[in-house]
């Protein structure tokens, strides 16, 4: 899929702006703190209904307009597919000074209002920034959304088990509290570990397909970025342990067998600790550079190549679910690649059909220069295309 237009109206430093995209290499060019992460954090946020930074929704309405009676920011493209072209709206509402108005996104998908959950994935995209490193080399809650901002996007079934699982584990480890202070009795658990472990079997099932994909694409790619120096591993760590035990992939309703196994084993751990233990909200997975730990034994460049094969392997499996390319978003992270990865990365990407990259400092990116099919400078929140070097 291409987007082929994006307008934006007091969106973060944009007042009002639109841009005819071309298909191919669209080069964004400007200094810092002028818009050029906005821009992708703008198709990021129409792709997946969430922010790729930390914000509230009032961070993302243009802060001179916060105070007005419509404090409301809008973002729309119009997008080509080959599941039918796409027209898609969100407004986000920053403040409420009228009580009438509801704070949050307002969604339309070929001007029909649609929840927000529904609009996810609509638009593909994957976005690849210089955090990302933090994949490799941070916290499994960072490889946890990795992993489900990729899935949701093309499993619409995987983002409502999601949802359930999340109110499912709130009241269960309320559940669970009462229990201890002898205000429940634990044969109540048995109706929530039910529907835990079923949303769990979905969301286990999905992860370890997932991670299957990427786990052969990311080393194809990491062997290629480092000229066969270095190999990556990604192996998928459920909480509930026991991938090991068999070799053949495990179907959902095994996961949810095995999710029931676990609770059961942890009932009294779990009542003295007043939540649930195990489960998808604790799960991880493993990445090995050359056989060792990436986190505490790979080099910086190391890691960042492993997390820029991660990225690569993400766009490789939404083009093979979807049966579409993704648009594919690169912050500001070429320019900290040597040549000979910079070339391995827009190799791969010259198959996708169309790729957004910015960069503060064109100098050191003059190849992609000349690749580029449209090029843009980013300035104070406008776009205007420049042709010549
Ligand atoms: P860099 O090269 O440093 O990464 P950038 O071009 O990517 O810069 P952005 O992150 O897009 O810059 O930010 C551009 C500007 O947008 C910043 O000055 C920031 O303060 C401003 N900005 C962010 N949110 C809002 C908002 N809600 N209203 C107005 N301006 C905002
Ligand atoms: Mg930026």
């Amino acid at each position: 899929m291409h987007i082929f237009e994006l307008r934006l109206s007091n969106y973060r430093n944009y007042a009002q702006t639109t841009v005819r995209l071309d298909r191919g290499l669209n080069l964004f060019v400007g200094e810092n703190a002028q818009g050029k992460s906005n821009l992708l954090e703008a198709i990021y946020l129409l792709s997946t209904l969430r922010s790729s930074r930390a914000s509230t929704d009032a961070d993302l309405v243009r802060r001179d307009i916060l105070d007005s009676e419509f404090p409301i920011a809008r973002l729309e493209c119009q997008v080509e597919r080959s599941a039918g072209n796409l027209h898609l709206e969100v407004a986000i509402v920053g403040r409420t000074t009228d009580p009438q108005h509801r704070a949050g996104k307002r969604v339309r998908v070929n001007g029909l209002p649609k929840r927000a959950s529904d609009a996810v994935g609509q638009l593909s995209s994957v976005l690849f920034t210089t955090l990302d490193i933090d994949i490799v080399a941070g916290p499994p809650l960072l490889r946890r959304r990795y992993l489900d901002m990729m899935v949701s996007q093309v499993d619409r079934g995987y983002l409502r088990a999601m949802q359930k699982y999340q109110r499912v584990v709130q009241q269960r480890n309320s559940l669970l509290k009462r229990i201890a202070e002898r205000q429940a009795s634990s044969s109540e658990l048995s109706f929530w570990d039910q529907e835990l472990a079923h949303a769990s079997g979905t969301i286990m099932h999905a992860r370890a397909e997932a991670l299957g994909h990427v786990a052969v694409q990311a080393a194809f790619h990491m062997d290629r970025l480092s000229d066969g120096q270095d190999s990556v591993s990604v192996t998928y760590r459920p909480s509930i342990g026991g991938l090991d035990e068999s070799d053949s992939p495990i179907d959902d309703t095994e996961w949810t067998s095995r999710m029931l196994r676990a609770l059961e084993s942890l009932r009294a751990r779990e009542i003295g600790a007043g939540s649930t233990l195990a489960g998808p909200h604790r799960d991880d997975f493993h990445v090995e550079i050359n056989g060792f730990s990436a986190g505490p034994h790979a080099s910086r460049a190391q890691q960042r190549t492993a997390a820029l094969a991660l990225r690569l392997a993400e766009a490789s499996y939404l083009r093979k679910v979807l049966a579409d390319d993704p648009v594919v978003l690169l912050d500001d992270v070429l320019s900290e690649l040597d040549a000979r990865r910079r070339r391995g990365v827009l190799e791969f990407l010259d198959s996708f059909q169309q790729t957004l990259i910015t960069t503060a400092d064109p100098d050191r990116v003059r190849d992609i220069m000349t690749r580029a099919a449209g090029r843009f400078v980013v300035q104070a929140g406008a776009i205007t295309r420049f042709e010549g070097e």
